[in-house]
């Protein structure tokens, strides 16, 4: 069911984008060219990527950039392999990029990109070469210093290092900044593969030492059981959270008592079957309504939605994916006091090791696993301190997504001011 995102909005390229801004308008006195400046992306291209298949025939994909603000620094975000990808998906992800970026306070802008595809219809030899055509589409818009792309959905080192070597070869010298999520021992760095992960697991311990949540008393159910989610699992459950459910694109599986998060790694290996655990199944619209007490949604976007919002009983929702609750259910869940870390402040963790990544291409002085994990989260500690401070500080900011809008946007028009394309 689409949503009425009421007057003004419905029209525009990016609904999600624009109903957040007209929030954040409504908050602060944004100037029609501060909102201008930031509804639409800086440069948006596309390209129709040939690729020939094993069976010799040449099947054409939809791709797609899209640099959405500069001003703090190179662009950076990742890119995503999924049948469902379209330009206005693509635009509101480097939309959020450009906000993570600035919430997580790391020097870069925002920025998206997709390949319209099911990878899982391609054997390896076409993902390899789909995954170079696309950098040959993109060659001039990409670049350690103008725009840097990374993982996402169904894309991961092995991707990256294709894509970092098809760079190379057009420019004729190395550049590993170029691209960011390489493979450890290709110039990538120690703790990127559980990044995310980490970093939501800090915001979430930041959030409960304000709060009456005990993490030995309390249950989580994760959407989602990719790198993400899985990660989640066992870093939540070393700090004692009881996962009492998880799911992929399947299904779910719940046990209230709690799963055993190691057995079900080793299952899962073995079989790559969530239900070969034997837990009770249940369905992913059922895992969002389960009585826990933190939710977190870590697959795709829009999953609480007006059409279940009413159902869901957490009190805490950590949003490891990105735009996992549409407007409206945010507006729902913050009239019933659910707090909700929203996206881009709960899984900047990516994008932050990301950066420590490309510090670590460009001074070519690489660091242990344990500095990046400090590093890691003595910066997510900084950015939720930084968000909650902005919540505290007026009465007008309700939510942590308002307060995280807020302190990100004000961080990009600054710098936009800077430049001159905003106005003192
Ligand atoms: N795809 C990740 C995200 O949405 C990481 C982006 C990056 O590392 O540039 O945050």
């Amino acid at each position: 069911m689409e949503e009425d995102l009421g007057p003004g909005v419905k029209d525009t390229l990016c609904d999600t984008c624009a109903i957040q801004l007209d929030r954040v308008s409504q908050i602060t006195d944004l100037t029609d060219r501060e909102t201008e400046l930031l509804n639409q992306p800086n440069r948006s291209v596309n390209a129709n990527i040939p690729v020939r298949m094993d069976d010799g025939e040449i099947e054409v994909f939809s791709s797609f950039r899209v640099q959405y603000n500069n001003g703090r620094g190179p662009t950076k975000g990742g890119i995503r392999y999924h049948p469902g990808v379209d330009v206005s998906e693509v635009k509101e992800l480097a939309f959020l990029m450009t906000l993570k970026c600035a919430v997580a306070n790391i020097p870069f802008g925002g920025a998206k990109g997709g390949v319209q595809v099911d990878p899982d219809r391609l054997s390896a030899g076409e993902l390899e070469r789909l995954s170079r055509e696309y950098v040959k589409a993109f060659y001039s818009d990409i670049g350690p210093r103008t725009d840097i792309p990374a993982p996402d959905v169904n894309t991961d080192g092995r991707i990256m290092a294709w894509m970092r070597d098809e760079y190379e070869s057009i420019s004729g010298h190395q550049a590993p900044g170029v691209i960011t999520g390489k493979p450890v021992d290709f110039d990538g760095s120690e703790a990127r593969e559980y990044a995310t992960s980490l970093g939501g697991a800090v915001i979430l311990d930041e959030f409960v030492a304000e709060s009456k949540i005990q993490p030995k008393e309390s249950k989580v159910a994760i959407q989602g059981f990719g790198n993400v989610g899985s990660n989640l699992a066992v870093f939540l459950n070393g700090r004692g959270y009881d996962i009492v459910a998880v799911s992929n694109a399947a299904g779910g599986i719940y046990d209230s008592s709690g799963i055993n998060v190691s057995q079900l790694f080793d299952s899962y290996e073995s079989s790559e079957d969530l239900f070969a655990f034997g837990s009770k199944r249940i369905s992913n619209a059922e895992l969002l309504t389960l009585d826990v007490d933190v939710l977190i949604p870590a697959a795709i976007e829009d999953q609480i939605t007006m059409d279940n919002v009413e159902q869901v009983r957490a009190n805490v929702i950590l949003e490891m994916a990105n735009g996992p609750t549409t407007p409206k259910g945010d507006e729902y869940l913050a009239a019933n006091d659910v707090s909700v870390l929203p996206d881009i402040l709960a899984n900047a963790g990516g994008v932050t090791a990301s950066y420590f990544e490309w510090v670590q291409n460009t001074t070519n002085e690489y660091w242990s696993e344990k500095r990046v994990r400090d590093k890691l989260t003595t910066h997510m500690q900084e950015a939720f301190a930084d968000v909650q401070s902005r919540k505290s500080s007026s009465e007008h900011v309700g939510t942590w997504r308002e307060a995280a809008y807020l302190d990100s946007i004000e961080s990009v028009l600054q710098a936009e001011r800077y430049r001159g394309n905003a106005t003192e």
